[in-house]
C-alpha cells in the first residue's frame, strides 16, 4: 500500500513530527512530509491560520497556510493512505477523523491501529477534501504516545495488500458542533467536569442546541485555548454504510 505520512499539521503536537522523523531515518519505502513546516520550526500551533481549517486550500495563495494547504491536497491524490497525526492535552481521547467521503477502506485503518471510535469531520480539515485521509487524534497521557508503535503498524500497513479486522468494533460519531468560551461561561461547564466521549446531559445538550446525546471531546484543550471543546453525535447505521 502506497502509503504518506504527515507529521507537524500542527506545529506544536509531537507525536506526529516524532514519527515523520523516524519513518525518514529507517529509508523505507513509505512518504513522510511535514504539514506546516514553519509552525513546527517555531513550535507554534500554526503561523497565520490554522492549517487544518483552511482547506482545500490555494495553491497560488501568498498566505503560507492557504497555499500549503492546496499543496498537501495535490499530495494526497498520489497515495492509497494518507495518516496525518495529532495530538491533544484532553485525556482518553484517542480516536480518528475521516471525511464523509472518505474510503471505506479507512475505517478498516482506524481499527487495524486499534482507534474505534472513528469521527466525520464537517469543516474544512483535509479529511473533507481528501477522501483518503485518516487523521489519528492521541491524547499526550495515552499509550499510544509510543512513536516506535506507530512506525511498526504504519510499515506493516505498507506492506499489506487490504486489512482484514472487524470493521463491528467502530463506533461512527459525527462532529457536530464546536463548544465556544462564551457557551462554557453561560453553563459553567468547567464545573461540569466533563470527559471525552461521556454523554453530557441532555439539559447541556438544549442548552447548546444539539441532540442529545451528545458526546465531548478536546475538552479544555491547551492547544486550541480558544474553544472549550467540541460535541459529536452518534452517526446513524443508514449512514455508517454511506461512509
Ligand atoms: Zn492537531
Amino acid at each position: 500500500m502506497k502509503i504518506l505520512v504527515i507529521g507537524g499539521m500542527h506545529g506544536n503536537e509531537p507525536l506526529g513530527i516524532q514519527v515523520v522523523k523516524k519513518l525518514k531515518n529507517k529509508n523505507n519505502s513509505i512518504d513522510t512530509i511535514v504539514g506546516n513546516e514553519l509552525a513546527v520550526k517555531a513550535k507554534k500551533r500554526f503561523i497565520e491560520r490554522d492549517l487544518n481549517r483552511v482547506f482545500p486550500g490555494d495553491i497560488r495563495s501568498k498566505d503560507y497556510e492557504l497555499k500549503r494547504a492546496g499543496q498537501i491536497v495535490e499530495l494526497c491524490s498520489n497515495y492509497d493512505i494518507v495518516i496525518d497525526f495529532h495530538n491533544t492535552h484532553c485525556p482518553e481521547n484517542d480516536c480518528s477523523f475521516i471525511g464523509d467521503k472518505a474510503k471505506p477502506l479507512l475505517r478498516n485503518a482506524s481499527a487495524f491501529f486499534g482507534l474505534n471510535r472513528v469521527i466525520v469531520a464537517n469543516y474544512d480539515c483535509l479529511n473533507k477534501y481528501a477522501p483518503n485521509c485518516i487523521s489519528v487524534e492521541v491524547s499526550l497521557g495515552s499509550t499510544m504516545m509510543n512513536v516506535d508503535w506507530w512506525v511498526d503498524k504504519i510499515t506493516e500497513l505498507a506492506k499489506a495488500k487490504n486489512i482484514s479486522v472487524d470493521k463491528n468494533q467502530i463506533t461512527l460519531y459525527e462532529f457536530v458542533y464546536r463548544i465556544s468560551l462564551e457557551d462554557s461561561k453561560r453553563l459553567k461547564l468547567e464545573a461540569k467536569a466533563l470527559k471525552a466521549f461521556k454523554p453530557i446531559s441532555r439539559k447541556i445538550a438544549d442548552g447548546l442546541g444539539v441532540e442529545s446525546p451528545a458526546y465531548p471531546i478536546f475538552i479544555a484543550d491547551k492547544y486550541t485555548p480558544y474553544n472549550f471543546g467540541g460535541l459529536l453525535t452518534k452517526k446513524s447505521m443508514y449512514n455508517k454504510e454511506q461512509v
